[in-house]
């Protein structure tokens, strides 16, 4: 039976791109694996995936009874629910030691770098395999995606490096316009729902027992959200209640000025601006520099809750 493998609920392009890249890998080293998704593509998603002519991986949100390989996540809270009924075989990830535990030994490669397909790149050069021309195309798109075309400062060396050399097996030669382009495609937020802006990049973690779910959105100019303000704190209230959680906060990212904008809906107001020493005004705050959801945010917040 084959092995799946995939990235976190409400996947971005690391996961899916993720699922796709390390599938290949696994499969030149004589395992049989399918890439899968737990979610919806998101639109930036389907441009990178286009752009080098792959087909999304199958919709797949059970898993009891089957061997799997996690990649971009192990936290309990975005893994599907039966995940305690499935076998670990491995983990490929860049975030926070997370919840997840496994009952077998497990291969793991957890690496603070910038991007899971960073990871899978040092894979495939650690083993030996060649990386096909699309497939280097749609890992370096990865890489451009989580790093923030290398302004995040989750951003390594690392991570440079590995897109570089991608670049150049994809035959790109300005990969930072690349880059740009993609982020165009991801601003655009105009036919989209509020509830689906704000869970297009969402992510929920268990703090302390109070359910916390940060969603972010990376654009290239800010006034994209003007005017939609209430309608966003509207769809943040409701995805906090139907969710029973204790916050919803939600980061417009202005990846040019390199700051965001935090928008609040929680129980624990106080909690909030104790974290990022701020003095919410009508539940938001701009926050300089702050590009990172993992490493300029959930640290802060985990400290308070
Ligand atoms: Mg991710
Ligand atoms: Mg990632
Ligand atoms: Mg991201």
């Amino acid at each position: 039976m084959s092995i799946y493998i995939f990235g976190h609920t409400t996947p971005d392009s690391d996961s899916i791109v993720g699922a796709i890249s390390l599938s290949y890998l696994k499969n030149q080293l004589g395992e049989d694996t399918t890439p899968t998704r737990q979610g919806e593509l998101n639109p930036e998603t389907k441009f990178i995936l286009n752009r080098f002519g792959f087909k999304a991986p199958e919709l797949k949100t059970t898993y009891a009874g089957e061997r799997v390989y996690l990649i971009d996540f192990m936290e309990r809270s975005q893994s599907p629910k039966d995940i305690d009924e499935a076998t670990i075989l491995g983990i490929i990830d860049h975030h926070k030691l997370g919840d997840l535990t496994t009952d077998s030994p497990l291969e793991m490669w957890v690496r603070p770098v910038g991007c899971s397909n960073t990871i899978v790149k040092q894979m495939f050069d650690y083993y030996g395999v060649e990386i096909p021309k699309d497939l280097a195309g749609i890992m370096m798109c990865a890489i451009l995606s989580d790093t923030v075309i290398f302004k995040s400062p989750t951003c390594t060396k690392e991570d440079t490096k590995a897109c570089k050399e991608l670049a150049q097996i994809a035959g790109v030669e300005d990969y930072k316009a690349l880059g740009m382009e993609m982020f165009t495609v991801k601003s655009n937020v105009l036919n989209a729902t509020k509830e689906e802006l704000v869970l297009r990049d969402f992510k929920d973690f268990n703090m302390g027992g109070a359910k916390v779910g940060v969603g972010q959105l990376e654009v290239v100019d800010l006034t994209v959200f003007d005017n939609m303000k209430d309608e966003l704190f509207s769809a943040m209230q409701k995805v906090k209640d139907e969710g029973e959680r204790d916050t919803v906060l939600l980061l417009l990212t202005d990846i040019i000025k390199e700051g965001s904008q935090l928008l609040v809906v929680s129980d624990s107001i106080s909690k909030i601006e104790r974290a990022f020493n701020i003095n919410l005004d009508r539940n938001e705050a701009w926050l300089p520099k702050v590009m990172s959801r993992k490493k300029q945010i959930i640290p802060f917040l985990e400290k308070q809750f």
